[in-house]
């Protein structure tokens, strides 16, 4: 699945993403879980759910999350949606050290 991962052209996935991936949950699973489109179907929607699932286990949901939204990953990661950490984003620019976004 890592391998799938939408890093952006510059970013080395051995400098930009950290040890913590060596425990993700999600090492081997089906890729196409992962990146459903925006306009995706609606009968793919059970994908983001199975990856979600996954997530939930996962000891390193928090670095994974983290990174994805510093690097603007697309897909699942952490747990959340492109959109979800779009909002994670946007709540942490606007309420700067007030807590964090329930996603
Ligand atoms: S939080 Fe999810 S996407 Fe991130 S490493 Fe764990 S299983 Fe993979």
């Amino acid at each position: 699945m890592l391998e799938r991962r939408g890093l952006r052209p510059e970013a080395k996935p051995s400098t930009v993403l950290g040890d913590w991936l060596d425990d993700a949950a999600c090492k081997g699973s089906e890729s196409e879980i992962w990146f459903l489109e925006a306009n995706h179907k609606a009968e793919d929607e059970w994908k983001i759910f199975a990856a979600k699932e996954i997530c939930a286990t996962c000891p390193v949901r928090e670095p994974c999350l983290e990174h994805a939204i510093e690097y603007r990953e697309w897909g699942i990661w952490g747990g959340t949606t492109d959109q979800e950490r779009k909002r994670i984003r946007m709540h942490r620019r606007r309420y700067p050290g007030q807590g964090e976004l329930a996603v």
